[in-house]
């Protein structure tokens, strides 16, 4: 037998040999279909947590497969000498789906972040009035490298593993006045999540967004969105940006753009592209010819099977579900998000984790974020039937805890 087909085994070997960072829950899966995962003992759960909003397309997908397939036998890796085409494809779609001109492509969230402050200090530096500081959001995540623990708005993320890095300073979250505070002639750039997934699932408000982009622009500073969750259609239209009407100078991406092979990119205009010059920085997996065909087969797979309007209505489905069960069970205290991207807060009397580990139970997947949100992301194809299933699991759930 062997240790896929070995779930104790697996389960020991996990404890023994892996560093004990995540606290698994006790189930591993051997394969998915669509909204679906099986686990080893052939029990079947709705992924209503798609690999925290990473497999866009569902599981085993058909596209995404064959381009795997077809992919893996021509050309997995090819370094960075030469000419790359699906990286070069896939630069000019992103970039003719948003506001960029200049794409670059890493391994995964927090390394597009690290590209971000880098180009936005670079550009400063080649104009030759260097600015370093970048300003972040309280209770933002940016990931864990030791840059981007440090960009990360949350102190429990850096302080085992100070010293802390300078360059940054934190501002209350939809706060103009604070912003305006902080900002001084060091200021290279703001960084901002449109909705702070890993805290969560907050949204920034309407008006703090078009005043941190008007204040950016009038003080000549950057502004970056991280789109590394919110991004490649979660929240209804591609980029969460554009549900606020404003432009971003430098926008990150990863999560949901390789439909779950590891792929983060870096966009940004001309002007800011002149951050990097030759050099400047690189990779060695990113842009990579298998990881760019599969980015390109989920940008074709979200036009082709209108999965924006997808979003659209089942988010819909969900939230009017969600808003009558908040009246019939006052412990449901607040639903927020955008898209596919859900966060419903509980009164204190009853745990996230409880509710995770209840719905686990039931064969739903989700996750919990602190002591009362638990977060949905699930496959951006799921349908209205199938997440009405998960409501009514969910029902189900508060009404034993009633
Ligand atoms: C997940 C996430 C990151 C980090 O991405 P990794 O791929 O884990 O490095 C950064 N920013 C946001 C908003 C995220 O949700």
């Amino acid at each position: 037998m062997s240790i896929e087909n070995d779930f104790i085994l697996a389960n020991d070997y996990e404890k023994k040999y892996c560093f004990n960072l995540f606290n698994p829950a006790e189930v591993a899966f051997e394969h998915g279909k669509g909204v679906y995962l099986y686990d080893t003992e052939g029990n079947k759960y709705m992924d209503m947590i798609g690999g925290i909003a990473v497999n866009s397309l569902g599981h085993s997908n058909k596209a995404l497969t064959k381009t795997i397939a077809e992919q893996s036998k021509k050309l997995i890796h090819c370094c960075n000498y030469y000419v790359i085409p699906q990286r070069a494809d896939l630069a000019y779609r992103l970039c003719k789906l948003s506001f960029a001109d200049k794409c670059f492509f890493c391994n995964s969230g927090a390394e597009a972040n690290e590209a971000a402050i880098k180009l936005a200090r670079g550009y400063f530096f080649y104009k030759g009035s260097p600015r370093r500081t970048i300003i972040t959001a309280k209770m933002s995540f940016h990931g864990r490298t030791l840059g981007t623990i440090n960009a990360t708005g949350q102190e429990k993320f850096r302080e085992p593993f100070g010293p802390a890095c300078p360059g940054f300073d934190y501002v209350e979250f939809n706060n103009i006045d604070a912003l305006k505070e902080k900002i001084d002639n060091n200021t290279a750039a703001v960084m901002l999540e449109l909705i702070q997934g890993e805290s969560g699932v907050n949204p920034a408000t309407a008006e703090y967004v078009k005043a941190v982009r008007q204040l950016c622009t009038s003080n000549g500073i950057l502004l970056i969105i991280d789109e590394v969750q919110t991004g490649i259609g979660r929240t209804g239209k591609m980029f969460c940006y554009e549900h606020y009407g404003i432009k971003p100078d430098i926008m990150t991406l990863a999560k949901g753009l390789g439909g779950g092979v590891p792929i983060g990119a870096m966009l940004s205009t001309n002007e800011f592209a002149t951050g990097f010059e030759v050099g400047d920085h690189g990779t060695t997996f990113g842009g990579n010819p298998l990881c760019c065909a599969c980015g390109i087969t989920v940008l074709e797979e979200i036009e082709s099977k209108n999965i924006l309007d997808n979003v659209n209505e089942v988010s819909k489905a969900i939230v009017d579900k969600l808003n009558e069960l908040k009246v019939k069970y006052p412990v449901i205290r607040d639903i927020r998000g955008k898209g596919l991207l859900i966060g419903i807060e509980f009164a204190e009397l009853l745990s996230a984790k409880e509710i995770k580990h209840s719905l686990l139970e039931k064969g739903f997947l989700v996750s919990a974020i602190g002591t009362s949100v638990i977060r949905i992301a699930p496959p951006l194809i799921i349908s209205k039937s199938e997440a009405m299933k998960f409501i009514s699991a969910l029902e189900n759930v508060l009404k034993a805890k009633k």
